[in-house]
């Protein structure tokens, strides 16, 4: 009896052994399955496993293929994540609350001394030199931020403005870890715009004052002196507000044409115009003037016949020329000469000079004469009627051409301006 017990007992131990055996086995199976997120197939269960394991079998499968499927999504997902953030114009930044940059797209580049990728995992405070910035990041963590601020970087020597909007995200993963996010919009272009503005109306202010006042001053007096003041000076005066008034309008009129010829639509008439014969009575026309008396106006000839017609605004054109004659006339002493040449350069371009063997400009004047209301002498230019405007005006008539106005200059040698047009003959 105690023998027949023994057996059974043996034959119970080596089947549960082997059921141990086979269900170890399926649990290998199961775990490289999930290790490798692939299917778990009903061979690679032993034979013994039972119903059990292949129910088990069947709803692992369902869970690897739902991961799978949720794991291309995401990955799809982050790639076009990753393209739009790419595309933008404005630089996105992710930090974590510890200041370190967890994303930051291609336009970061902007401000950042190395690409977006390489600032990824840095501290934040090591990559962008902006105490203002930094400030602003701590007031957006604490929510106590303004909806957007206007930060100034310079990096590398180069100032580039932009405006910040910050706002914090909740990390899913880590529930009281707060992540902030940025958007940075460049304004540099804005700003600049913004500051040239500025000067441009305290320029204007400043050069309607000095007139304004003369003829404020003098019609007081006028009309405080009643009959008592002398024929003679009440003519004086007179005269002083008349120049003064004059001086008023030129400068006005010089704006206008500036407004117009920055406006949308600067109103440029081309035509196919005989520049020879068109250079040729703009000389005539001076050389009778009065205050071309003294001076020496010549029209270079030589390689003029070569030029034919050329596809330009008569009107407009004629101004630059009239503007750089007025010029020379103004700057040059009494028995200077003047030279206005054209020639043809690479085929492609007219070239328009005028010359004067005048006093000349100082080298440092020379990179700021195109700038509105810069005068080399300031006492001579108004003295003769000058508004500080002129070169300005040749400059944005000469670009509305397609062409390009320099000067070269030597101190007790002279002057010449020269101004280039593209040359298309017989087209509109
Ligand atoms: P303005 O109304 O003062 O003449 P412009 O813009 O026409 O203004 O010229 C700017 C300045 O350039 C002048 O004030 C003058 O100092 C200088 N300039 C222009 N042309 C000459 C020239 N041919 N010789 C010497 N200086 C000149």
């Amino acid at each position: 009896m105690l023998v027949v017990i023994i057996v059974l007992l043996a034959l119970a131990l080596g089947f549960a052994w082997l059921k141990i055996g086979s269900h170890r086995q399926a649990v290998q199976a199961l775990e490289q399955a999930i290790f490798r997120k692939q299917p778990l197939l009903s061979e690679d269960l032993p034979g013994s496993a039972g119903t059990a394991w292949e129910r088990l079998r069947r709803v692992s499968n369902e869970f690897i293929s739902e991961f799978n499927q949720l794991q291309q999504q995401r990955t799809g997902q982050l790639a076009q994540l990753e393209a739009t953030l790419g595309s933008l114009q404005e630089g996105v930044l992710i930090v974590d609350a510890n200041n370190t940059i967890l994303l930051a797209n291609k336009a970061i580049q902007a401000i950042s001394p190395r690409p977006a990728h390489q600032i990824i995992g840095h501290r934040l405070e090591l990559v962008l030199h902006s105490a203002t910035f930094l400030t602003y990041v701590e007031a957006v963590r604490r929510g106590r931020a303004q909806p957007q601020q206007e930060v100034e970087f310079i990096e590398a020597g180069r100032t580039t403005w932009l405006e910040v909007t910050g706002s914090t995200i909740q990390n899913q993963a880590q529930s009281r870890s707060l992540w902030t996010i940025f958007v940075l919009h460049d304004i540099t272009k804005q700003k600049k715009l913004e500051a040239v503005r500025k000067d441009f109306v305290a320029n204007v202010s400043h050069e309607l004052r000095t007139p304004l006042s003369v003829i404020k001053g003098y019609v007081e007096t006028l009309v405080d002196g009643h009959g008592e003041i002398p024929a003679d000076d009440r003519e004086r005066f007179l005269k002083t507000i008349q120049r003064h008034t004059e001086r008023l309008n030129s400068l006005l009129e010089d704006l206008l044409v500036l407004s117009r010829l920055e406006s949308i639509n600067p109103g440029l008439k081309r035509e196919v115009v005989d520049l020879p014969g068109l250079l040729a009575v703009i000389i005539e026309d001076y050389q009778a003037r009065p205050a071309a008396a003294g001076h020496r106006l010549e029209l270079s000839a030589e390689a003029v016949p070569a030029l034919g017609a050329v596809n330009l605004d008569p009107l407009k054109f004629s101004q630059v020329v009239e503007n750089l004659l007025d010029n020379a006339l103004k700057y040059t002493p009494k028995g200077s000469r003047i030279e206005l040449a054209a020639r043809v350069l690479n085929a492609d371009d007219v070239v328009v000079s005028l010359g004067d063997n005048g006093p000349g400009i100082p080298a440092e004047d020379l990179p700021h004469l195109f700038e509105r209301f810069y005068r080399v002498d300031k006492g001579r230019s108004r003295e003769t009627g000058g508004t500080g405007l002129g070169l300005s005006i040749v400059k944005h008539i000469v670009q509305l051409h397609g062409g390009r106005v320099w000067v070269e200059s030597e101190l007790g040698k002279g002057t010449t301006f020269s101004f280039s047009v593209p040359l298309r003959v017989g087209g509109k």
